[in-house]
């Protein structure tokens, strides 16, 4: 499989995820404003988690900028703490991995 275009695959799922998540709900067109009184509390913890789930994009989306970054500088598939090398597996459930296991599981 070509890593460089399941990466762009990915990159451009989650920005399209992030850009979902980010537009305010209800504020185009007003169409979802007829419920709003009594329902703050449970629109504020969606907002909190809505905002949870865009911070979690936002980092997978940073790895998978670095994965990028590593491929065109050629260290793709080696770890950016301690330079060992990535095993395959790991890649291939997740092609963005920047870091190998045990580095990936202090952080
Ligand atoms: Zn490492």
């Amino acid at each position: 499989m070509d890593v460089a275009a399941t990466l762009k695959a990915k990159r451009t799922e989650l920005e399209a995820s992030m850009a979902r998540i980010s537009a305010p709900p209800g504020d185009a067109g007003g169409i979802s404003f007829g419920k709003r009184v009594g329902e703050g509390t449970s629109m504020a913890v969606d907002r909190l988690s809505l905002v949870a789930a865009h911070e979690r994009l936002q980092m997978m989306r940073a790895d998978v900028r670095r994965a990028e970054t590593k491929l065109a500088e050629g260290s793709y598939g080696t770890c950016d703490r301690c330079g060992a090398v990535i095993i395959a597996e790991r890649l291939e459930a997740l092609p963005w991995a920047t870091l190998c296991v045990p580095c990936a599981s202090q952080r």
